[in-house]
């Protein structure tokens, strides 16, 4: 039993000792895709309920490495959070998002509004309003298409100076947006205290409609709560009619998901949905 206790102990080791090499050379491959852009962005649409016109597009991020591929986001956001990373990541995203919605519209896109998600990190950055202002200054963005998504937990970990951060995104024109709504525990108190423009419905709620009563109530309760407060509600992964439908009915803004289109490359978007 001793040596079999070894050999665990041994193993348990080695599998640790493996974890953290791989984790290490995910974080120093990380680093050097950012060096040498290997970070690209996609764009999904967002869609009007009652036009289903496309009238805004959400950036995602991806990393395009030379061996493994494209890697989604799930997979080194992550990290680049623990490691400090996402603050010249997070930078990268912003600029290269404004520059091509810039770049789209004046080619003669239509203004459509642009989502970017901000992290958690990037969010505590006190100087974080100032940055984005000069970046729209650089690009020439108008700041009313710029849009932030934040998560509720985001907001949840940064009571007091997080809302000031807010006021001063807000002055500046940019609209913000509470991202995977109803993952966290908002109350209806809170959120009425924030400077806020729109909810994302989670999609873990949105996958269950219209079978699951539990899925449709809470979507069309939050639905219901959005619009008391006179917010505007976006739902997100939304893949059947069937859903888009009962979203629709119960009140619904705006909705993305595969149903409509996947996240597409720059060109792929351009060729799609700005002619
Ligand atoms: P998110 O912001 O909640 O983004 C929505 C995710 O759902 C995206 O995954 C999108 O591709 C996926 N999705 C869209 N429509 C559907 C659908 O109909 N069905 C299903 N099952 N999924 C759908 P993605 O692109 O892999 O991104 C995952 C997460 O990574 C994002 O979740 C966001 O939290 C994070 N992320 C992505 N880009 C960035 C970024 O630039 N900065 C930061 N901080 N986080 C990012
Ligand atoms: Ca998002
Ligand atoms: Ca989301
Ligand atoms: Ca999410």
């Amino acid at each position: 039993a001793k040596s079999q206790g070894r050999n665990t102990y041994r193993y348990y080791t080695e599998s640790l000792t493996r974890a953290a090499n791989a984790r290490l050379s995910l974080e120093s491959r990380l680093r050097r895709a950012l060096e040498r852009e290997e970070l690209v962005l996609h764009y999904q649409p967002q869609v009007d309920m009652r036009t289903s016109r496309v009238t805004g597009v959400e950036a995602l991020v991806r990393w395009e490495d030379p061996d493994a591929g494209l890697i989604p986001p799930d997979r080194f956001i992550p990290l680049a959070e623990e490691t400090g990373l996402i603050i010249p990541l997070g930078a990268w995203v912003l600029a290269s998002a404004c520059r091509q919605l810039q770049a789209w519209i004046e080619a003669g896109a239509p203004p459509l509004t642009l989502a970017v998600n901000l992290s958690s990190h990037q969010f505590a950055q006190p100087d974080l309003a100032m940055h984005i202002g000069h970046e729209l200054q650089l690009t020439g963005l108008p700041p009313e298409l710029l849009e932030l998504e934040l998560t509720e937990s985001t907001l949840m970990q940064h009571d007091r100076r997080g809302m000031e951060t807010l006021e001063a995104l807000r002055a500046l024109g940019i609209a913000l947006s509470i991202d995977d709504f109803g993952t966290g525990y908002s109350s209806l108190a809170y959120l009425k205290q924030l400077p806020i423009d729109k909810l994302k419905i989670d999609k873990s709620f949105v996958q269950g409609i219209p079978e699951d009563r539990n899925d449709a109530e809470i979507a069309a309760t939050i639905i219901a709560m959005a619009r008391n407060l006179n917010l505007r509600v976006l739902a997100e992964g939304v893949e059947t009619e069937a859903q888009r439908d009962f979203l629709r009915r119960a009140g619904c803004d705006a909705y993305q998901g595969y149903l409509f289109s996947r996240p597409l490359p720059g060109a792929a978007f351009a060729r799609q949905y700005l002619r």
